[in-house]
């Protein structure tokens, strides 16, 4: 008897602990959103996402939307940039990605990089902050503007990376190739810092946001670096001639010691997703960031300028998912 209500009891367990097993698998969906490096913004972009989204879910139904038995837990991992995010989309990996406008252009529309691997599912969910293309200089290489990099070591960015993209368009433009510079790296944008202080660069190409830490250690570390300007027909003609570059300036005092404004060209950042994500997790993302927004705005110093009605057109050539309209509708936005 007692070896049979002990059989019974495990069958029971087991039984309970399978029951529970599928309860959490069924209740909680976990999905990704591509960053950059851990030094930049990107990073802490996709990681406000998802502090505003587990905010929200919880303060709803203890991680349950409203009617729904699901959850959605979200990560932001560190990763190579704009173009790899955009990749990962399209091979299903992850959910949504930060990429450059730029990029998303490109992506959309089969062009640049993306010629012959055209992605029409990307989708657009909306624009966060500005990210001027800049040329980071230390002080003893004497590098002024674009032409003064010639014979010099250049980090010109890891592949896949929305920097290194930019960086060959911007070089296209000026009419040169590797060639022009002493030897180029392709350091990703957490190395590269660190190279210039250590003087085993002379200058690197990034486009992110500012201000940011990282910039401010190149400002400050013995390197004594500043952004230089980049401005002339050839930067005029990529302005001309593309909505996603505009005009961009880092202004004097961003920066310890940056005496001057720099100008240069920019992109902005913007949060991508596919045709396939449903509208569901797209409409609930949005909506997270949307009421929370003073909150998310405190979680970078970039996002200080972020306003709402810029954010649903500036910088999006992809179409804007379903989930991303319904939301916008719905709180008046469009
Ligand atoms: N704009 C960079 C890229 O597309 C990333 C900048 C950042 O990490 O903030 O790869």
């Amino acid at each position: 008897m007692k070896k049979i209500i002990t059989s019974l009891s495990s069958a029971l367990l087991i039984l309970f602990a399978s029951m529970s097993l599928t309860t959490v698998a069924k209740s909680a969906e976990f999905f990704t959103i591509g960053t950059g490096g851990p030094t930049g913004v990107y990073f802490q972009t996709g990681n406000a996402i998802c502090k505003m989204l587990h905010k929200s879910a919880i303060s709803a139904d203890h991680g349950r939307k409203k009617g729904t038995a699901k959850a959605y837990r979200c990560t932001a991992p560190s990763t190579g940039g704009s173009n790899y995010n955009i990749g990962q989309i399209a091979a299903g990996e992850f959910q949504f990605g930060v990429a450059q406008s730029d990029w998303q252009y490109h992506a959309v529309n089969g062009s640049s990089k993306w010629e012959g691997k055209q992605y029409s599912d990307l989708r657009a969910v909306f624009s966060v902050h500005n990210e001027p293309f800049q040329i980071w200089a230390r002080k003893k290489a004497k590098i002024k503007n674009f032409s003064d990099l010639e014979g010099k070591v250049v980090n010109i960015g890891n592949p896949g990376s929305g920097q290194r993209g930019t960086m060959e368009e911007l070089m296209k433009a000026m009419g040169v190739d590797n060639s022009f510079f002493k030897s180029t790296t392709e350091l990703t944008s957490s190395e590269q810092v660190k190279a210039l202080c250590d003087g085993k660069i002379d200058a690197f190409g990034y486009s992110v946001g500012f201000p940011n830490g990282a910039m401010e250690q190149a400002a400050t570390c013995a390197a004594k670096a500043s952004p230089i300007n980049l401005t002339g027909p050839e930067v005029q003609g990529l302005i001309d001639g593309a909505d996603y570059y505009a005009q961009a300036i880092i202004p004097k005092g961003t920066y310890t010691k940056q005496k001057k404004d720099a100008t240069t060209f920019g992109v902005k950042a913007t949060v991508v997703t596919s045709a396939d994500v449903s509208e569901e997790l797209v409409y609930l993302v949005v909506k997270a960031v949307m009421e929370n927004f003073d909150d998310f705005k405190k979680q970078h110093p970039a996002f200080g300028f972020l306003e709402k009605k810029n954010m649903i057109k500036d910088g999006l050539s992809a179409p804007l998912h379903p989930g991303a309209i319904k939301y916008y509708k719905e709180a008046g936005l469009m």
